[in-house]
């Protein structure tokens, strides 16, 4: 078993660090999914732009998560109705399944080879008390016009929320070919490269200083002086099995969306990935070996408790890691220039889609546009 993402453990060449003092546009710092993002609309953009990574590309929580690409906020769509009002949900809502189609042609357009799939998601009941709340949930989508069946799957028959829109893809694939692609646009790209310290116009790295006319902070879970003030920090543990059998997986008794979660406070995510199955679900924020174990030992639990086979002895895991998420108190993204220079954050477990919604959408404002109040701090 490696502790290492699965999505990470592929052949990479690294890019170089920066050894010398720079003068851009547009300089961005962190290259996960909301970094790559900035950074890859900023040089289509015209602006000439620097991306800077303290490690690799994708090696933050963008290389780290389940590959998800699916709408909806870090809430059910009757709880945002709640807290930010019919006409904002409808909107935070609306925006996740543009940012989910903004992705889907993205790869398309750009052939990014990343292992995309229409998958489809399962939304589902873990106990029988949960059906209403996913009939409620359901009622609701359907008066705003979002799409979206109750539909019956494993054993026994459980009632699940089928969005088949929903998407999945390889993360490190899909950020890695988009840096490519801005790469071959004019991006100067700089590894093993961390922020030492930035301000409205400058970044300080170890061996070279950065002036830029703008200056955009996409770090996420590493923490900022705003970071408590805008979210919790909360850390997930993530397994990929060994491939099933042939005949284990056609046996999985869910045959529509290749993903599913769960109502209740016993959260997992699972998607299939091949005949491998990624399984996710919570841990504390600074787990001890012992913790990781219970933890494994519990993600797997749930999961079994949905469906009939395979075997416990069959799952064998070959890859686990845990990763950071910043859950945001407000639950949506948001982009804030409290500090003169840009910071992007909150994506929350919906990183593939808000993170390339936020960083195209700050772009947009650099070229005039208004960035959405919903957005905005
Ligand atoms: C286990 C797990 C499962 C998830 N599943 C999904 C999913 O299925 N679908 C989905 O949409 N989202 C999912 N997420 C959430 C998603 O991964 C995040 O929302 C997303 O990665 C956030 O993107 P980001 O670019 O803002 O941050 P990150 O991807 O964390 O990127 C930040 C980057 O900044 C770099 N950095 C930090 N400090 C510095 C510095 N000082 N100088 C230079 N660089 C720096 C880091 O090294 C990192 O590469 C999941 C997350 C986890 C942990």
């Amino acid at each position: 078993m490696k502790n290492i993402s699965y999505w990470l453990d592929i052949p990479y060449t690294s890019r170089p660090s920066l050894k010398q003092d720079r003068e851009t546009d547009v300089v961005v710092i962190g290259a996960g999914i909301t970094g790559v993002s900035a950074a890859y609309h900023s040089v289509k953009a015209g602006f000439k732009t620097v991306l800077i990574e303290r490690d690799v590309i994708a090696s933050g929580s963008a290389g780290k998560n389940g590959g998800m690409v699916v709408e909806g906020l870090a809430i059910d769509f009757v709880e945002a109705e709640k807290q930010f009002g019919k006409e904002q949900a409808i909107e935070a809502w609306q925006r996740t399944i543009d940012a989910r189609e903004y992705v889907v042609s993205l790869i398309e357009s750009n052939n990014i080879a990343c292992d995309f799939s229409r998958s489809g998601s399962l939304y589902v009941a873990s106990e029988s008390q949960d059906i209403s709340t996913l009939q409620d949930e359901l009622q609701a989508r359907h008066h705003a016009n979002f799409i979206g069946e109750i539909i019956p799957q494993f054993e026994p028959k459980k009632d699940t929320l089928l969005v088949a829109n929903d998407c999945s893809l390889h993360p490190v694939k899909f950020v890695r070919g988009l840096a490519e692609i801005a790469e071959k646009a004019g991006l100067s790209v700089y590894e093993q490269t961390p922020a030492l310290s930035f301000d409205v116009h400058t970044v300080t790295t170890p061996h070279g200083i950065i002036h830029a006319k703008k200056v955009v902070v996409a770090i996420e879970s590493n923490k900022t002086d705003l970071t408590e003030n805008y979210g919790i920090i909360k850390r997930e543990l993530a397994l990929v099995t060994e491939p099933l059998s042939d005949e284990d997986i056609s046996a999985l008794s869910w045959d529509k969306g290749g993903m599913f979660w769960n109502t209740g406070n016993n959260y997992i995510a699972v998607r299939k990935i091949g005949n491998r199955l990624f399984l996710n679900g919570s841990i504390n924020l600074n787990p001890s070996e012992k913790d990781l174990l219970n933890a494994e030992e519990k993600i797997i639990e749930r999961f079994l408790a949905f469906v009939q086979n395979p075997s416990k002895e069959n799952l064998a895991v070959s890859h686990r890691w845990t990763g950071l998420l910043l859950y945001p108190t407000r639950n949506r993204p948001f982009i804030t220039q409290q500090n003169g220079y840009y910071e992007l954050f909150g994506n929350g477990g919906n990183g593939l889609t808000n993170g390339i919604m936020i960083g195209k959408l700050l772009v947009e404002s650099f070229l005039g546009e208004n960035i959405p109040d919903i957005y905005q701090d």
